[in-house]
C-alpha cells in the first residue's frame, strides 16, 4: 500500500538551487577580474586617486537618473551617510519602518535622532503615506523608506505628504535596483537614495554602496561624511563637522564597475523567472504571490510568498519545515521579529549605560505596543521569503512551485475537519 504522505523528493531528486552566496548565483566572471586586475596594476587602490571610484559614481547616477552619485563602504554606510547629510538635531524623530534592515535603523541613533516605527501594509510589508501619517510630530525631520524585496513603496504619495510637511525622505534601494515607480527607477524620488553592495544584494563587491540625489548640497555633506568631513580642494580646507573614513577602494569599484554592466540583465532574468512562478502558483489555495505596487515594477530581491494559515495548517513555519527536506531554504517570517523588538532598540543599547539618544525621546515616538502595528503582525505572521537569483533557469523555478504546491496540499490534508463541514 503506497504511504499517503511519501516525500515530494527521493534524495536524487533534489535540485540545487543557484546560491548568491557563492559563485553558483553571481554574475562575477572574466569581466571583474580583468577590471581587479586594471586596478592593481595601476597601484592606485584608494578612490580619493584613482579613476575606478568617479567612473562608478559617474555610471550610477546615470543608471538611476540622479545628478549625483557617492559610493561608501556598505549599505548601512550609504544610510548613515544620508542622515548626516540631512543632519538632524538630537532628538528629532525620523519615520521608518519596522520591517527592514538593521543597517537602515542604527544610523539614526547613531546621529542623535530617534528612529519612530511607521506600521506596514500587510499586503507589502511597506510603509504607506497613510502609516507614516500617524507618526508625524513637530519633531519629525526626515522619514526612511524602504522598497521591501524590491517592491517599490508609493513614493507619489509619501513624497507629497513630506512636501506638505516640509519633511526630508531617504529611500531605502538596498532591495531594489532598477525598480521603477511611474516608470522612474526608486532613489531619486526622496531627497536622497541609498544601495548595497553586499553579498547577496542584485550585483555586489562582498561589500559597498552608493547614495544618490538631485541635491548638490545634499550630496556635498554626503561626499565630506564618506571623507572625514576633509574639503579636498578648498581654498582654506578643514575637517568641517564630525565624519568618518567611509570610503570604498578601487579595487571594490573596479568589481562594481563590471558589475553594473549586468544589472539590467539581472533585474530582468530576475523578473522573468518570478513571472513564470507567478504563473505555476496561480490557483494553490492559501498561497499568494508577490504582486507590484500601483504604477511600479518589482525587482524580486526575494519572492515573498502570503501564506494563509487559516487555509494551510501550521503557516509559513510549516511550509519551510516541508520545503528544507527538498533542501528549499526559506525565511519565515523574514527579520523573525519587527525591528523595535530587538535588543538594541527595545532594551536601548547605545553608548555606555546613557540610553542616550531615546533619553531625549517623547514616550509616543518609543511606544511599540503591539496593538499600534497590526500590519507588521499581520506580515510577519503570513510572509514566506523564498531565495531568488538571476542565474535561476525554468527547471529551478519548477521545481520551487511544485515544493510550495506540494507542501501547501500537504498541511492542507492535515487540517482538522470541522463538524458538519468537508476538510
Ligand atoms: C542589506 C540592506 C541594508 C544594509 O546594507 P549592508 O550593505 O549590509 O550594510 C540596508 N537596508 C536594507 C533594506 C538591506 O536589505
Amino acid at each position: 500500500m503506497p504511504r499517503p504522505h511519501a516525500p515530494a523528493h527521493a534524495e536524487d531528486d533534489l535540485l540545487p538551487l543557484p546560491s548568491d552566496q557563492d559563485a553558483t548565483g553571481r554574475t562575477l566572471g572574466d569581466e571583474e577580474i580583468a577590471a581587479v586586475t586594471d586596478a592593481l596594476r595601476s597601484g592606485t587602490l584608494t578612490v580619493t586617486k584613482g579613476a575606478q571610484g568617479k567612473t562608478l559614481e559617474a555610471r550610477f547616477a546615470a543608471m538611476v537618473g540622479a545628478t549625483f552619485a557617492t559610493a561608501c563602504s556598505s549599505g548601512s554606510a550609504a544610510i548613515h551617510c544620508a542622515v548626516a547629510a540631512i543632519d538632524p538635531e538630537p532628538g528629532d524623530e525620523i519615520i521608518t519602518t519596522s520591517i527592514t534592515d538593521m543597517g537602515a535603523l542604527t544610523p539614526i541613533l547613531y546621529q542623535g535622532a530617534i528612529p519612530v516605527f511607521a506600521d506596514v501594509d500587510p499586503a507589502t510589508g511597506n510603509v504607506t503615506a497613510r502609516s507614516i501619517a500617524q507618526r508625524l510630530s513637530p519633531r519629525t525631520k526626515a522619514i526612511v523608506v524602504t522598497h521591501l524585496f524590491g517592491n517599490p513603496c508609493n513614493m507619489t504619495a509619501i513624497m507629497a505628504l513630506a512636501r506638505s510637511r516640509n519633511v526630508r525622505v531617504i529611500e531605502d534601494c538596498a532591495q531594489a535596483f532598477l525598480a521603477t515607480h511611474r516608470g522612474r527607477p526608486v532613489g531619486t524620488f526622496g531627497d536622497l537614495g541609498c544601495f548595497s553592495l553586499q553579498q547577496g544584494k542584485h550585483v555586489t563587491t562582498g561589500e559597498g554602496g552608493l547614495v544618490v540625489s538631485n541635491d548638490a548640497a545634499l550630496a556635498r555633506r554626503v561626499y565630506l561624511f564618506v571623507n572625514k568631513a576633509w574639503g579636498y580642494g578648498d581654498a582654506n580646507a578643514d575637517h568641517y563637522f564630525l565624519a568618518l573614513n567611509y570610503r570604498f577602494t578601487e579595487l571594490q569599484a573596479a568589481v562594481a564597475n563590471a558589475q553594473m554592466a549586468k544589472l539590467d540583465g539581472v533585474v530582468q532574468a530576475r523578473a522573468k523567472m518570478a513571472a513564470l512562478m507567478d504563473d505555476l502558483l496561480a490557483g494553490v489555495p492559501g498561497v499568494e504571490v508577490p504582486k507590484p505596487g500601483h504604477n511600479s515594477t518589482h525587482v524580486y530581491w526575494k519572492y515573498p510568498l502570503r501564506i494563509d494559515p487559516a487555509v494551510i495548517p501550521g503557516g509559513p513555519p510549516a511550509l519551510a519545515k516541508l520545503l528544507k527536506a527538498v533542501s528549499v531554504a526559506s525565511a519565515p517570517r523574514y527579520i523573525v521579529k519587527p525591528a523595535f523588538r530587538c535588543a538594541v532598540i527595545r532594551d536601548q543599547q547605545t553608548f555606555g549605560r546613557s540610553r542616550w539618544p531615546f533619553t531625549l525621546a517623547r514616550p509616543e515616538a518609543v511606544d511599540y505596543a503591539a496593538e499600534r502595528f497590526p500590519g507588521t503582525f499581520e506580515y510577519l505572521d503570513r510572509v514566506l521569503v523564498l531565495p531568488w537569483n538571476e542565474r535561476y533557469t525554468p527547471a529551478h523555478v519548477e521545481y520551487l512551485a511544485n515544493a510550495v504546491r506540494v507542501a501547501a496540499e500537504q498541511l492542507r490534508e492535515t487540517r482538522i475537519p470541522v463538524e458538519g463541514g468537508v476538510a
